[in-house]
């Protein structure tokens, strides 16, 4: 049955006016006025299709099938092509590779590299030095990494070979999602996602985050359709200048292309959650636009964004805000259970990343989503594309990537897991909070050498110029599709983790220890079941001697009980089982853990403190651990504390 009728037609009008008006990209023809396109390089993308335009998911299964049965081999040409076409750039000639390309003589001429060693090689290509440096092939613009985990916005060479990787990933996973839950015959995407600003480098080059690049591409809308539906919103909203302005529109389109929609889409979960919590509190001023056929003057102020969002609602649509108005009302009155399918009743699925640090709002993203699935969006980086989902059934909790052997040159250096504990030699650079007392790392393996139940650090070779470079997290090994492993994402460096002492919790096992503490808040207020953590962080205090751990939470709802949360902080305490913070506890060498209460709204306020940073909305993560040298957000953090509470788990 239609959830709306009268406006349907239009709507659909509309999108495909925009079609017709756009040259093979909707989203560039928004875009004139804030993104020199001109630089990007037009690339004719091969459909794994026979014809063109045809796309078939068994044949990209079929695909993937013949590339991940003998991956050894896939690898060996893909580091050959790499090797081959780059013989002659700086960086491989410094080194003495002189033109060889096999495995042995790269691992023994190349080092392993961070991102602090290639820094001034990219950035001479960022300023414009046009000799080969890195790459033999232009690098074509420059992507900025999020900056949440270490603070700086790393600067990573971007060319259309890892545009082409991308398209590969994302379509392999879709033929494996689609065969799941066929979205086929029409429909959109409801999208959470936010374009990012460019800036031009000193040597020219476009930089902007990776996502951005994707989907600047002139070759995106034509390889795009092969994995995604059209977005609900228009260009003028995914590239508003405003993030807030730019959520209120997304989610009015989409309540106006409601019927239409087969997927509800975010990079990050956590965008999917801020947007639900946005239609929580704005769903009446939604009504309202709806209902007038105009968007909210207030929300609504950029003019180009108020021209494409008053193009869809056309006429006042009395009927459409009324059915609107009444679902919402009776979700809200049960708490926004299920809101995802009573709104958008065709949906078929959730998709966004929900491993890893966004592995916190499954639970409210589940809630969100009643029965509908959450799909494990796929696993990559600014620095290149690792694996996709091919597993779509499975939970986020058990999500896995398989890494596609032929898009970049993979090695992994194997950690070992010491009392509960991620060893490594440490790739991070947190430099103040860093904890470098790890043993020997083991030589790095190759792709088909890793051993299941194994952790690794991610070593990438790509063919955008970065050589054996550590991409910084840490996966296991989970199993094989063929001879490819499948990758479980375990966490972001070994080294972004609360340490005093000797003690070392990971990011992970921050998770761990809330999650736990949490379960008591919810079953100590069974009949103020919705109370929950809706966000947290955490941060190792040595400003005092001894030093302890900081959780900082926020609740959804008004206050706990005092009884509670001090029962919440001893829970936290003991929720950290390293055997160095255990002891260090017991011998009050690490004094009691502090639990914060932080005012509603506070991590909001820290979000935005990032994006005034300039940290884009689409790759927000909340950094878990905050280190000492983050004095703005710990300032945010004290600034907003309203109790504190400190453990006796161990008295
Ligand atoms: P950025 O450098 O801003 O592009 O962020 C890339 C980082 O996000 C990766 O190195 C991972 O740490 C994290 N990430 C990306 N995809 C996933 C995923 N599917 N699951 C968990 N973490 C992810």
């Amino acid at each position: 049955m239609g959830f709306r009728k009268s406006t349907l037609g239009h709507l659909l009008s509309d999108a495909s006016m925009e079609h017709k008006t756009s040259t093979g990209s909707m989203i560039m023809a928004g875009l004139c006025r804030h993104f020199d396109s001109a630089k990007i390089k037009l690339v004719v993308f091969k459909m794994s299709s026979g014809k063109k335009g045809e796309f078939s998911g068994e044949e990209v299964i079929a695909e993937f099938e013949r590339l991940t049965r003998d991956a050894a081999t896939v690898q060996r040409e893909t580091l050959r092509r790499i090797l081959d076409e780059n013989a002659a750039v700086e960086y491989l000639q410094r080194l003495g590779l002189a033109g060889r390309t096999d495995p042995d003589a790269f691992r023994a001429c190349v080092p392993l590299a961070t991102h602090d060693d290639l820094e001034p090689y990219i950035r001479r290509v960022a300023d414009g030095d046009a000799s080969p440096v890195l790459t033999a092939k232009p690098i074509t613009s420059i992507s900025l990494s999020s900056g949440t985990t270490q603070g700086k916005r790393k600067y990573l060479p971007f060319n259309d070979d890892l545009f082409k990787a991308a398209m590969h990933v994302y379509r392999t996973s879709f033929a494996f999602r689609d065969r799941a839950y066929p979205v086929g015959g029409g429909g959109k995407a409801l999208q959470f996602i936010y374009g990012s600003r460019q800036s031009t480098t000193k040597g020219g080059l476009t930089a902007t985050t990776a996502t951005t690049h994707l989907y600047l591409h002139e070759a995106f809308k034509s390889a795009s359709r092969d994995f995604q539906l059209p977005c609900c919103s228009p260009d003028a909203v995914v590239f508003g200048p405003d993030f807030a302005e730019s959520l209120y529109c997304h989610l009015l389109c989409g309540l106006l292309a409601a019927d239409d929609v087969r997927t509800v889409y975010a990079v990050f979960g956590h965008n999917v959650v801020l947007a639900l919590q946005a239609l929580e509190r704005a769903w009446e001023e939604l009504c309202d636009d709806i209902r007038r056929g105009a968007p909210s003057p207030a929300r609504v102020t950029d003019p180009a964004v108020r021209r494409a969002v008053s193009a869809l609602l056309a006429a006042p649509d009395p009927a459409l805000a009324d059915e609107v108005a009444r679902r919402c009302a009776a979700l809200s009155g049960d708490g926004w259970y299920g809101a995802v399918p009573a709104l958008w009743p065709n949906a078929r699925y959730v998709h966004a990343i929900v491993t890893g640090s966004m592995e916190h709002y499954v639970k409210k993203l589940r809630h969100y989503a009643g029965g509908l699935p959450l799909v494990a969006m796929d696993y990559g980086a600014s620095e290149g594309m690792v694996g996709a989902n091919v597993d779509p059934e499975a939970p986020p909790e058990s999500a896995t990537f398989a890494v596609l052997p032929d898009i970049a040159y993979f090695e992994f250096i194997p950690l070992k897991i010491v009392n509960n504990i991620i060893d490594g030699e440490a790739s991070s650079t947190d430099d103040d909070d860093a904890t470098s007392r790890c043993s020997q790392a083991a030589e790095p393996v190759g792709l088909t050498e890793v051993t299941v139940g194994e952790h690794y650090e991610v070593v990438m070779t790509t063919f955008t110029g970065l050589y054996r470079y550590r991409l910084g997290d840490v996966v296991k090994v989970a199993g094989f599709y063929n001879s490819t492993p499948k990758l479980k994402f375990a966490c972001r460096g070994v080294t972004l983790a609360l340490c005093i002492n000797v003690d070392k919790s990971t990011e992970q096992d921050v998770q761990v220890a809330v999650d736990g503490a949490a379960e008591i808040l919810g079953a100590a207020e069974p009949e103020r079941s919705s109370l929950e953590v809706v966000d947290y962080a955490s941060h190792a205090d040595v400003s005092s001697d001894p030093g302890h751990y900081v959780v900082f939470w926020e609740l959804n709802g008004g206050e706990a009980d005092d009884g509670v949360l001090q029962r919440c902080c001893d829970e936290l305490d003991r929720g950290f089982v390293d055997a160095g913070y255990v002891s260090s506890r017991k011998t009050r060498a690490i004094g009691p853990l502090e639990l914060r209460l932080l005012q509603r709204g506070t991590f909001r306020k820290v979000m935005h403190h990032y994006l005034s940073l300039g940290t884009p909305a689409n790759q927000f993560k909340l950094p878990r651990c905050i280190a000492r040298s983050n004095s703005g957000v710990l300032q945010i953090l004290a600034d907003n504390t309203i109790k504190a509470f400190f453990s006796a788990a161990y008295e």
